[in-house]
């Protein structure tokens, strides 16, 4: 399937590209939550993490630890968020599997998860016996 990120690979849509390989590239996400935000993304659309072969997310999340070494050393970020939103209800936009890594700093104020509920008294464990894998 064709998505932006394919026009982006095959170089139809223009950006700023900081790695490329057989099965993943990197790019500057054009709307950061701070200056050096990239996106990790597979070369094929794969729309979520369920649709993606292990080899590729093995290569993918080799990536992430490398783009997390890089922005901590060249922007001297103090920490990231990597984050994948997995399926429109999440808020992906683009219905192709990417990771974002987002330089953060002490104190920068920037809040993109911002509401967190309570379990109620054993909810927690019984939850916790239903998914267990
Ligand atoms: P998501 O909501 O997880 O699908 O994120 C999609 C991301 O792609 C957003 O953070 C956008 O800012 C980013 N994006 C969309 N178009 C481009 C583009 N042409 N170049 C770089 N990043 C883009």
């Amino acid at each position: 399937m064709e998505t932006i990120f394919t026009k982006i690979r095959d170089g139809v849509i223009p950006s700023v590209k900081l790695h490329q390989d057989e099965l993943c590239f990197v790019i500057l996400d054009i709307n950061p939550v701070n200056k050096g935000h990239l996106l990790v993304i597979t070369n094929e659309s794969y729309p979520t993490l369920a649709d993606c072969p292990e080899a590729t997310l093995a290569h993918l999340m080799r990536l992430v630890k490398r783009a997390d070494a890089q922005l901590r050393q060249t922007l001297g970020c103090d920490a990231t968020n990597i984050v994948i939103n997995n399926g429109k209800e999440s808020g992906q936009e683009v219905p192709h599997l990417h990771i974002h890594v987002i330089p953060r700093y002490k104190d920068d104020q920037k809040h993109f998860l911002l509401s967190k509920e309570q379990y109620e008294e054993g909810e927690i464990q019984r939850l916790g016996r239903r998914l267990e894998f």
